[in-house]
């Protein structure tokens, strides 16, 4: 599968590696938006949040796992862990990945917007 997220974890694209085990990497992201700036991925391919099923979705929740440890380890209490799904969601590459994010002042989780209420409200 043409995938990067795949190839990293493969080890054929290089990647700055943070944490690592059966299921699940974390590396840096090579654009990063925050002094703290990791991505984790299950190394198995989903596409996305809207992939995750009962089926595959522990690798998910390691994910999430590794997002703990890896700000424990980094002494980090207040931190961000965010995943995009679609373009439209701002997702780039169609690998599950969450971003870990911290180091800075974060602000507003979205950028404010549209926000028209439902019809019934
Ligand atoms: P998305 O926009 O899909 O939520 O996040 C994709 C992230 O992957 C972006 O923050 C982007 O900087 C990062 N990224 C894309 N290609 C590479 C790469 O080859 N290496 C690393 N380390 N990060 C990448
Ligand atoms: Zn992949």
């Amino acid at each position: 599968m043409d995938c990067i997220f795949c190839k990293i974890a493969a080890g054929e694209i290089p990647s700055k590696r943070v944490y690592e085990d059966s299921d699940v990497l974390a590396f840096y992201d090579i654009n990063p938006q925050a002094p703290v700036h990791i991505l984790i991925i299950p190394k198995a391919h989903i596409g996305g949040a809207d992939e995750i099923t009962r089926e595959n979705g522990a690798a998910a929740g390691q994910c999430l796992a590794a997002a703990a440890g890896i700000a424990r380890d980094l002494g980090i209490n207040d931190f961000r862990v965010v995943t995009n799904n679609g373009a439209s969601a701002g997702q780039t590459v169609r690998h599950l990945h969450f971003h870990l994010l911290a180091g800075r002042e974060l602000g507003d989780m979205i950028t404010p917007g549209p926000c028209p209420l439902p019809p019934d409200s």
